[in-house]
């Protein structure tokens, strides 16, 4: 008799593929099910995470500071030029204009 009992990869119902490499992800029954069939794949997808976090992160301020930008042009040409004090307080990122 053999003991051994292969690696079978098609027995798991409900078996979902690993969401980074797309083997098939071996359950452990306890627990909630896993996403990553290793834990490699899970620090990848957790580094992409990160990585695609960072991007939005610096759209966001990207955009932020253009619309400060735009904020302070509007306000420049609504207002006089004696009351630019104002206009260098709006600026939060510490570059003078
Ligand atoms: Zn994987």
């Amino acid at each position: 008799m053999n003991d051994e009992t292969p690696p079978v990869d098609g027995d798991g119902d409900g078996a979902s593929p690993c969401a980074w490499c797309g083997r098939p992800v071996r359950q452990s029954g306890t627990g909630r099910p896993r996403e990553y069939c290793r834990r490699s794949c899970r620090q990848r997808a957790y580094e992409e995470r990160q990585i695609q976090q960072r991007i939005a992160v610096a759209n966001q301020a990207a955009l932020a500071i253009a619309r400060d930008k735009q904020l302070a042009a509007a306000d420049a040409a609504a207002t006089d030029s004696s009351r630019d004090d104002q206009i260098r307080h709006v600026t939060v990122d510490g570059s003078e204009p």
